[in-house]
């Protein structure tokens, strides 16, 4: 796909060429694909390439209709024009929250009568299954009760599901097995920092400057993991190219950049670990930032991967805090790792322990006896002086004022989601053979890393991993961590905190459509095909809906649907950009959400 935007298009074509014989098998394959024909169309009006028919049911009259609803992609490689609309939605997101003013707080409704006593009936529910486990009959008798009060609790679990109530009342599974009780001094240990009590502020302090002029400064910070080793640089100093510390000057597309000096040297381990726990290392860093702080500080960010394969993240807070005391919070933040050690390969991945089918267990290969089970390589950590197996520790962080409205605002908001519609590994491929191999040798490094407790690799290292069954290959874990597209890192790549701009991207998505409503209203009907069946914000009661299949005979070919939407689309804007001259000029108090006004104002811009 992006094969084509590689080669120059204002190359003349070369005279003289061989041209294939008109009509011949190599003349057809010149030929573009209609298929690319019509993708590439729908992706310069922004019409879904993949979109997905809904059966829709109005069950007051018993009409069913298939409609069309956008795949909602978020990477690129799925669907250009979805993926694309979710990082507008994503910009959007972040210039509301960055600057607010009020706090975005939504104080949640009072549960109701009706589901207050279906908790209360829920609540005997939990008793009685209690009370059966002290109750004198058979084994057989009580797992009969036991069955029958679960299937009444499942049907008031779901009862309490249709309900206005959020969020789950119980844990969803029950776990039988007693929960490990964690010792205070296993807890991760409280870093060295100020601790402040957290302030339900989130919105950062405002400045009156001259002539009543108020200033609400704000920050942009990057949070990068420490060295793993010298990497080769290229190191500008003005007009003036410093030596790298290999003694050499390095271009900035030199072959060698961002590869290890010395990759003998270079801690492959250390970088692989710190991409697998990076994101608990974030978590940790923005708890103790609000720790530190003293107040409930929001961000908004993305992660993303360096030239050197680690993951670092940029983020954009509401308010501002002393540099200092950032500093300080990253040198103090780290996340420990409580698992059985692993320091040292046991086994090797062509010669692991044996599963023991009599055992139920893996065994030395050799002498045959069982490898320690999960549960026992976790109680031999409850020892007075045991050490996490490790500490993934931030490294560096920078951060920078920003100004609310003023352009580098705006272009720190494109900094931060410049990459979220491409996978993590996307914007590092490696490109020379240098590169390459440094990719290699840190995916090799995660392939034989425990990435979770039931991490086949686990017995590598000696250990029965957690759930441990017959069929674990060493060294074949189909983990993400394991993955050349996460390269270690799979926590989220988007985080958004939940009192950022009060609203989900749900939320600005519906804003969005609630200006094109109002903007077309007495233009338009309101049923042109580009409004979707889920924006009809009154027909949730009124509609059913269902997923259409492809051989339904009311569903047109993909190829059909795409034609139409585009055709509609293409209307669509054009009514669009007619009633925002006539709003313009009737009422000036029309404000775009953003994300939108840039959409619509020209597809082919993208
Ligand atoms: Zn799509
Ligand atoms: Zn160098
Ligand atoms: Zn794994």
């Amino acid at each position: 796909m992006s094969q084509q935007q590689l080669f120059p298009t204002t190359t003349p074509t070369p005279p003289k060429v061989e041209q294939p014989r008109p009509g011949s098998r190599a003349d057809r394959m010149r030929k573009p694909l209609a298929k690319d024909a019509l993708k590439q169309l729908a992706e310069q009006h922004g019409v879904c390439v993949r979109p997905l028919a809904l059966r829709r049911t109005d069950t007051t009259t018993g009409l069913t209709e298939v409609v069309e609803v956008p795949c909602g992609a978020t990477l690129a490689a799925k669907c250009k024009p979805c993926a694309e609309r979710s990082r507008r939605l994503r910009i959007q997101q972040i210039r509301e929250g960055w600057h607010l003013t009020d706090e975005p707080t939504v104080r949640p409704d009072k549960p109701g009568e009706d589901v207050l006593a279906l908790v209360r009936v829920r609540a005997h529910l939990e008793f009685e299954r209690e009370a059966i486990q002290y109750q004198p009959m058979t084994p057989e008798e009580r797992a009969a009760q036991v069955a029958e009060i679960d299937a009444a609790i499942a049907e008031l679990d779901e009862a309490l599901g249709e309900t206005s109530l959020r969020g789950h009342l119980t844990p969803k599974d029950r776990d039988e097995r007693p929960r490990r009780k964690r010792s205070t001094r296993r807890r991760q240990d409280t870093p060295d920092l100020p601790r402040l009590p957290v302030d339900p502020r989130t919105v950062g302090r405002a400045y009156s400057g001259r002539a009543g002029k108020t200033y609400r400064p704000s920050m942009l910070i990057t949070l990068t993991l420490g060295s793993h080793g010298p990497v080769h640089s290229h190191l500008r100093r003005g007009a003036y190219v410093a030596p790298c510390e290999c003694g050499q000057r390095h271009g900035p597309h030199d072959d060698v950049l961002s590869t290890p000096v010395d990759p003998t040297t270079y801690d492959y381990r250390r970088a692989a670990l710190d991409s697998i726990h990076f994101a608990r290392v974030l978590d940790r860093w923005w708890q103790n930032v609000r720790r530190a702080a003293g107040w409930n500080v929001q961000y908004a960010g993305a992660v993303e991967l360096q030239r050197r394969l680690a993951p670092h993240a940029h983020f954009a807070i509401r308010g501002t805090l002393p540099r200092r005391l950032l500093k300080q919070i990253a040198a103090a933040t780290y996340h420990q790792v409580w698992w059985p050690s692993f320091d040292e390969l046991v086994y090797r991945v062509d010669k692991p322990p044996v599963w023991d089918v009599d055992r139920q267990a893996y065994v030395d290969p050799k002498t045959r006896q069982p490898l320690p089970t999960w549960g026992e390589a976790l109680e031999a950590l409850e020892e007075p002086d045991s050490r996490p197996a490790y500490v993934a520790r931030l490294g560096r962080i920078d951060a920078r004022g920003i100004e609310q409205g003023t352009r580098d605002a705006e272009r720190s908001i494109r900094y931060v989601t410049k990459y979220v519609t491409k996978d993590l590994t996307d914007q590092a491929r490696p490109r020379s053979d240098a590169q390459k191999a440094h990719f290699d040798r840190l995916h090799a490094e995660l392939s034989v890393l425990p990435c979770s407790p039931t991490c086949a690799n686990w017995l590598l290292y000696g250990v029965q991993p957690d759930g441990v069954k017959a069929g674990l290959t060493p060294g074949r874990c189909t983990g993400k961590v394991h993955q050349r597209s996460t390269l270690g890192f799979t926590g989220r790549r988007v985080l958004v905190s939940r009192q950022w701009s009060g609203k989900t991207l749900a939320d600005h998505r519906a804003d969005n459509r609630a200006w094109v409503r109002a903007i077309l209203a007495g233009g338009m009907a309101d049923t042109e095909e580009h409004d979707q069946a889920a924006d009809e914000p009154d027909g949730s009661k009124r509609y059913r809906f269902e997923l259409a299949r492809p051989e339904d005979p009311d569903v047109p070919p993909l190829e059909h649907r795409l034609l139409r939407a585009i055709s509609a689309r293409i209307r669509w804007r054009a009514d669009l950009d007619t009633a925002r001259i006539r709003t313009a000029t009737t009422a000036a108090t029309t404000d775009p959400p953003a994300a939108l006004a840039a959409v619509s104002l020209g597809g082919v811009t993208a």
